[in-house]
């Protein structure tokens, strides 16, 4: 088991865009074996490699329960049609203390590649649904607090701010 590191906003390689996986070699295997393990350890229910520090277009999520996982890996994603809207707090192992309401797609058809390099398409509704859109969000460099309207961000970086400096002094 290896756990690798989250990083937290702002970190700066937060807001870089991903770059496809050409080869789902060794490497990608790795990474995404320690992408579940850094996930479930966390925990959380959705991964993308920016998080961790790499800048490749992989995605993990598990919306399922601990009785019945269901565990998503995704290379490559993209959403290819989308429809309805939805809003429901949302949550980010890089933002962490901080929930907010998101505007999101409530119906979407996602495609992938899975780990064997095979494209699935597969439509999604409901919290997988958010999840999905929120996970790709991080491939383009985009976190949900970048959703929020500006009067809702400026409250989020002044109560950021403070969480912040309530885990420094936990340090
Ligand atoms: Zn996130």
């Amino acid at each position: 088991m290896a756990l690798r590191r989250i990083l937290h906003y702002p970190d700066p390689l937060l807001s870089q865009e991903s770059a496809p996986v050409e080869y789902i070699d060794e490497q990608i295997t790795s990474l995404v074996a320690d992408m579940v393990d850094t996930m479930y350890a966390a925990p959380g229910v959705g991964l993308a490699a920016p998080q961790v520090g790499v800048l490749k277009r992989v995605i993990i999520i598990d919306c399922g329960s601990k009785e019945e996982p269901d565990l998503i890996k995704a290379v490559n994603p993209q959403i290819v049609d989308s429809e309805g809207e939805c809003s429901e707090e949302e949550g980010c192992l890089s933002v962490p203390g901080y929930y907010a309401s998101v505007k999101r797609k409530s119906w979407i058809k996602v495609r992938y590649q899975d780990m064997q390099g095979h494209w699935i398409e597969r439509e999604s509704e409901g919290l997988l649904a958010i999840a999905f859109q929120h996970e790709i969000d991080h491939l383009n460099g985009k976190l949900f607090v970048d959703r929020l309207s500006s009067l809702k961000k400026g409250m989020f970086r002044k109560k950021y701010q403070r969480i912040m400096e309530q885990q420094k002094e936990q340090l």
